[in-house]
């Protein structure tokens, strides 16, 4: 714990006095993101660091391997899709962003099996992934790992479209899904095409 409140600290003494007008002013005005970004909860994939991302600019939601479920109202507890209701409808932001990683563990849960101490929520939850397994598992070895990472990504974006009000923004004209994968060794960033294949980001 002492390690969050040293950090806190340099928080309170370096990035406040230069940010402090701006978090004012969110305060005040209340915040309004234009981009919502679905990531993974990885501790090496923090999309405010790889925007570059000032306070305010993104509403993130982040859980075990970028997963978008299929628009499901029922009584489960939908945090993902709350959040996508909340961007969408309430903030209205202009673009949702699925954000993909290397060396993601829930996508290597969902090829390999997830290890015996998640058994009660990552393999119920990674299976909104389950259709790409026995393709995934169908390439060259070298390749499955990231093959799964990306197919979590198309799948995640097919699942966006199953929501009736993401699916009246975009046609509309005011909102784009869009899809990413972080390299976390490289630190490099691959844009979803539309021909469906991911290509450098510059
Ligand atoms: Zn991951």
């Amino acid at each position: 714990m002492q390690r969050l409140i040293d950090g806190y600290r340099r928080f309170r003494e370096e990035t406040w006095p230069q940010q402090k007008a701006r978090f004012e002013e969110l305060a005040e005005r209340g915040q309004s993101p234009k981009t919502l970004v679905i990531a993974c909860s990885d501790s090496r994939v923090d999309p405010q660091m790889i925007f570059s991302a000032a306070p305010g600019e993104l509403f993130v939601v982040r859980n075990v391997a970028n997963l978008v479920p299929p628009y499901m109202p029922d009584a489960a507890f939908h945090g993902t899709s709350a959040a996508l209701e909340f961007a969408v409808r309430v903030l209205k932001v202009e673009r949702v962003l699925v954000l993909g990683h290397a060396l993601c563990g829930g996508v290597a849960a969902l090829l390999h099996g997830a290890p015996p101490e998640a058994q009660d929520f990552v393999v119920g939850w990674i299976s909104i992934a389950a259709e790409a397994r026995e393709r995934v598992l169908r390439c060259d070895p070298a390749e499955q790992q990231t093959e799964g990472e990306h197919e979590a990504v198309r799948i995640s974006l097919a699942n966006l479209m199953t929501f009736p009000w993401v699916v009246e923004a975009v046609q509309a004209g005011r909102l784009t899904l869009h899809g990413a994968h972080f390299g976390v060794a490289t630190g490099r960033l691959m844009l979803l095409g539309e021909n469906g294949e991911f290509h450098p980001a510059s």
